[in-house]
């Protein structure tokens, strides 16, 4: 405990000397996220700045080894040096697929010289990856993905299609489920690759949101020469590492319950679109679906916290990702309700893009594809039912 005490009192120092200012406000939209990657353009000094210095600390991803560009933190540093973030109001200094998704599918599935080749560089922020998974006849029933990997001896020649991958025109490089046994039954043939997107053969189409932005993309792959090194794990395998992979996804996106890089609280929020009165939010209904939804939020950060020490010890449930995807992203959904009720019609304000203007209908919007991305609700509810409840099914 003395140890933590310190690595607090010595984190919440380096982070005032070291956060700019301009990154402790909260976010006016998605365009003030840092993202990185080779076509990245910083949106400001501060923003470079930020990342630059957190990630030379390996705090971008601050439980990898330090080996591989992370800070070597344990789970309770890690814990202390996220409080210490938000009670400085820090922004996240960067978010990637590669932090979320890739990492910890290599960590755990990559061998040495793919870890050493891609974890520094997604911990720097130098490369975007995207995830290329879904396709357009293979949503829910992932494993009927028919993009083709045909062995050439050397290399694997990608011929297919995927859909709805988000940032396509933006990744450097794409993690990618293909089939490569045709004639084995469907979750057996299927492999995981890496490429990068400026191949030959590699196209994106955009594709536009109800939100009214446009961050998906239908990926196109005609006779792609990928190297066999880029295989992670086994051949015919993948399906093993895809799953491991989608339970990180699924506990990010469930993350966003918890008000994803907003940095002010809903009541904050409602303070400041309504006022008060006699000292309380002067919207006493709104008040009291505000107070239920901050006790719900309360207990599902104590959940997630729990889960995830169970996870470490290997005592958690595999499956109660989907629990967590699923009321995560209810509740974010229920969030951004709250948002546009305390926004009255000011909030149904649409234009301006970048910033204040449209960034709650924009974002209420947005939460809708919450409980389609990463599997859809019901088929949360369907692996809950079944691995959790272990209710009868087919
Ligand atoms: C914002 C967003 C970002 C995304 N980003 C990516 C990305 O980067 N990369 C990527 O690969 N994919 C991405 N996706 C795609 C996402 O993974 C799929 O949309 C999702 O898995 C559902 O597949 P589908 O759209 O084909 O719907 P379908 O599978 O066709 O489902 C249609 C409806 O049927 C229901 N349904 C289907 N099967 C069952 C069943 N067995 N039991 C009960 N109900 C069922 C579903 O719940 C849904 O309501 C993204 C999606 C969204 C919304």
């Amino acid at each position: 405990m003395a140890d933590l005490e310190s690595f607090r009192r010595e984190s919440r120092a380096w982070l005032e000397e070291n956060c700019p200012p301009a990154m402790r406000e909260s976010l006016h939209g998605e365009a003030d996220i840092c993202w990185g990657g080779r076509k990245w353009k910083f949106k400001s000094e501060a923003q470079r700045l930020w990342l630059e210095r957190m990630a030379e600390r390996g705090w971008t991803v601050p439980e990898w080894p330090r080996e591989y560009g992370g800070g070597g933190l344990s789970r309770e540093e890690a814990k202390v040096l996220a409080e210490e973030m938000r009670r400085l109001k820090c922004r996240s200094p960067l978010d990637s697929f590669g932090i979320w998704m890739l990492g910890p599918a290599l960590l755990r599935y990559g061998n040495e010289e793919q870890k050493q080749e891609h974890l520094p560089k997604i911990a720097r922020g130098e490369i975007r990856w995207c995830q290329g998974y879904s396709e357009p006849g293979s949503g829910s029933d992932l494993a009927s993905l028919q993009t083709r990997a045909d062995d050439q001896g050397d290399h694997f020649l990608v011929n297919g299609s995927k859909i709805w991958t988000s940032y396509a025109d933006k990744a450097d490089w794409i993690f990618c489920l293909v089939r490569t046994d045709p004639k084995a039954p469907k979750h057996e043939g299927i492999s995981f690759l890496l490429f990068d997107m400026q191949s030959r053969g590699v196209s994106t189409a955009p594709i536009t949101l109800i939100s009214g932005n446009s961050p998906f993309c239908q990926t196109f792959f005609q006779d792609v020469l990928v190297p066999k090194a880029n295989l992670v794990g086994r051949l015919d395998r993948g399906w093993e590492v895809a799953k491991f992979l989608l339970a990180h996804e699924r506990d990010m996106i469930g993350g966003m319950g918890m008000g994803g890089g907003e940095t002010r609280s809903l009541s904050q929020i409602a303070i400041e679109a309504i006022g008060l009165k006699h000292g309380v939010l002067a919207d006493t209904n709104l008040r009291a679906q505000i107070a239920a939804f901050q006790i719900d939020a309360k207990a599902f950060g104590l959940t997630m916290d729990r889960v995830s020490d169970m996870m470490k010890q290997g005592k958690a449930n595999p499956a109660v990702s989907s629990l967590l995807k699923y009321y995560g992203t209810e509740l974010n959904k229920r969030r951004q309700e709250l948002v546009m009720s305390a926004g009255g019609y000011a909030a149904l304000e649409w234009e301006g893009d970048e910033s204040h203007e449209g960034r709650a209908s924009r974002a209420w919007l947005r939460s809708k594809g919450n409980s389609i991305e990463g599997g859809t609700s019901e088929i949360q509810l369907n692996i809950i039912a079944k691995r959790l409840l272990n209710l009868p099914g087919e």
